[in-house]
């Protein structure tokens, strides 16, 4: 097949989304808000959040820095760890610390609280963070359904062959092909951590009607064979065609998102993803009322 074959069939760009400037997400995460409502809206749904911190220095310290106790309703969060170590403990009596490679896929539906801090080792010592965290959201049937917890540690996560060896890809939700992914997922979901080297190609298998985008954590590439993506920006997909195609311009580090749209209307505030303005006011007296567990 020729080149201009498969672009005819390939997903096109939607848009090209520089990162927003850094904001802090408590005293240990220095982010931007890549996927929020202001930058891409519902075009990446399910996905509604991607806050990329780093990479950044953190000197030794006494007190963990992080997060704390605070509630999730609605959705699921997702860590990726690049760099560094975190803790967690939740109200569901899940606790556990990731590092390089890990992934944590905390579905909170009907509601956690939870603490996201440095780990131990790494507030004592310090080092570097990176990471990303990103919300999936739940469609209305699963929202209120109990919280599940998935530690998908970097040895369980299946690592894909590109560009005849010229790059690879880790499967963390959503098959690839052949390959199963890490996570189990409520809807269709896909979420690939991929590296391809300069100069080389690859097209990934991405269903027609899903929606797809590509943030790049290093390097440049060339997407869709149009548009030069550069570090830090997200590459947003068209829902129509089926596949992205990729070409690596440096060596470059990317993370795939994207799966099948929730087309639900969605009510967001703070920690709350819902519907309807009302089930928002729900959550705020569940909380006030203790009904969100403890955090022992
Ligand atoms: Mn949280």
């Amino acid at each position: 097949m020729t080149k201009s074959n498969e672009d005819m069939t390939t997903k096109a760009i939607r848009q090209i989304q520089p990162a927003p400037p850094m904001h802090w997400v408590g005293d240990g995460f220095p982010v931007t808000s890549v996927i929020s409502p202001q930058t891409v809206g519902k075009s990446v749904s399910p996905y509604i959040l991607m806050d990329y911190a780093g990479p950044a220095g953190f000197g030794p310290s006494e007190k963990p820095r992080g997060v704390d106790t605070h509630p999730h309703r609605g959705f699921e969060t997702v860590t990726v760890v690049y760099q560094g170590e975190l803790e967690h403990r939740d109200s569901a009596g899940n606790s556990g610390s990731i590092s390089a490679g890990d992934v944590q896929w905390m579905t909170a539906a009907s509601g956690v609280l939870h603490e996201e801090k440095h780990s131990a080792q790494f507030t004592r010592e310090g080092g570097v963070l990176e990471m990303a965290q990103l919300w999936v959201n739940l469609p209305a049937s699963h929202k209120m359904t109990p919280p599940r917890y998935q530690e998908l540690l970097r040895d369980r996560i299946p690592t894909v062959e590109l560009a005849e060896g010229k790059g690879s890809l880790r499967v963390i939700a959503g098959d690839f092909g052949p390959t199963p992914s890490a996570a189990q997922t409520v809807t269709p979901v896909i979420l690939w951590d991929g590296r391809l080297e300069a100069s080389s190609e690859a097209i990934l298998p991405v269903p027609e009607g899903f929606s797809v985008a590509v943030f790049v954590r290093s390097g440049t590439l060339k997407a869709a064979t149009t548009h030069t993506v550069e570090s830090r920006q997200l590459a947003v997909f068209e829902q129509t065609g089926a596949d992205i195609h990729l070409e690596a311009e440096t060596d470059v580090e990317f993370l795939v998102v994207g799966g099948e749209p929730i087309d639900e209307p969605v009510v967001a505030y703070g920690p709350f993803v819902m519907n309807k303005p009302e089930e928002i006011e729900a959550a705020i007296a569940d909380v006030r009322a203790g009904r969100f567990g403890v955090l022992a």
